[in-house]
């Protein structure tokens, strides 16, 4: 795909020539993401990830820079457009990018894509850094192949209108070759969803997983919460604060400045810090509180929060407002 940079150029070199180059070069890591990916081994599980990362970093980009090229540079002193054709030059952030796409292109992203776009990202990250020790290869595939679905969203939507002949050819052919490979990719995510559907439904509870996202993740009775999609299983309080920032988007360090209460509590069957609050069922059904260390569940009714210590009280044996320590505390101050 590479040589085709020079025959299929729009000639008259230039900034067209430019975009037209990093075009190519984001449709080629999007379509050899795609081939990593139909591969299982960690090592292409890997390069599926830094290359999908890459692609929506350069088409983005491309984007951004069809408005104006000044747009894509994050120093405050503008290169020389000189500078900016040799690629000598420091660009902003893909984040900045999809920003900057909204201010002046009018191109939002809606919010589940963003949150695809961050999977995708801390996955690249790790990558990048350390390894997917830890991450298990279903979980990779997923998270991937939501990225790559967003990326071919994004190609069609923004990026294949208005864009020059040559480049549009190329978008067409590249398009036609991912979305064959995708589809396979999805048909297997879906055949492995279809094979849980009988163990799934012996749950009474079924959450949306942290980590892939699928509607898989099952609480049972003295047991951690796990996923049978990807296997994630990092614990009870792990897994509780993972839910509580990817699932429900509430941070530990920002619920406060957000206005939000903090959802995970002790847990009052176990004790251990797991029990959380607002807890969905994967069909969007609030079903209340429950432990993510022990399966415990209570419906949102029958608890009440302490008016003393904010902790959560079982109330269905009739309300009260302070909880035992709080209540036992206010008794010896008399
Ligand atoms: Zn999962
Ligand atoms: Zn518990
Ligand atoms: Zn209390």
């Amino acid at each position: 795909m590479q040589s085709n940079v020079v025959t299929l150029s729009d000639g008259g070199g230039g900034l067209k020539d430019v975009n037209w180059g990093v075009v190519n070069n984001g449709l080629d890591f999007l379509e050899s993401s795609v081939q990593y990916l139909a591969r299982s081994d960690n090592r292409s599980l890997k390069y599926a990830a830094l290359h999908l990362f890459a692609s929506m970093e350069t088409l983005v980009k491309a984007r951004l820079a069809r408005e104006h090229w000044t747009l894509v540079v994050a120093d405050s002193n503008v290169p020389t457009k000189a500078a900016f054709e040799s690629g000598n030059f420091r660009s902003i952030s893909l984040g900045q990018a999809l920003q900057r796409l909204g201010s002046v292109a009018d191109i939002t992203v809606d919010g589940k894509d963003v949150e695809r776009i961050k999977d995708v990202e801390k996955l690249r990250n790790r990558a990048a850094h350390f390894s997917l020790a830890g991450e298990t290869p279903e979980r990779v595939k997923v998270v991937v192949a939501r990225g790559i679905d967003f990326t071919l969203r994004f190609i069609e939507k923004w990026l294949r209108p208005e864009a020059p002949i040559g480049e549009a050819r190329l978008i067409d052919e590249t398009l036609e070759r991912v979305r064959e490979a995708i589809g396979r990719i999805q048909v297997l995510v879906e055949e492995r969803m279809k094979s849980l559907e009988a163990e799934l439904a012996s749950h009474l509870f079924v959450l949306d997983c942290p980590a892939c996202r699928q509607g898989s993740l099952v609480l049972s009775s003295d047991q951690a919460a796990r996923c049978l999609y990807c296997l994630y299983c990092p614990g009870g309080e792990v897994c509780a604060e993972e839910y509580s920032a990817s699932i429900l988007e509430i941070s530990r360090y920002g619920h406060a400045l957000e206005g939000v209460d903090w959802p995970i509590h002790s847990c009052l069957n176990c004790g251990v810090e797991a029990f959380v609050n607002h807890i969905y069922t994967a069909g969007q059904e609030e079903v209340g509180w429950a432990c993510f260390a022990c399966g415990y569940y209570v419906s949102t009714a029958e608890i009440e929060i302490c008016f003393g210590c904010g902790s959560p009280m079982d109330v269905r044996g009739g309300g009260t407002s302070l909880c035992g320590d709080c209540a036992a505390a206010k008794f010896e101050k008399f």
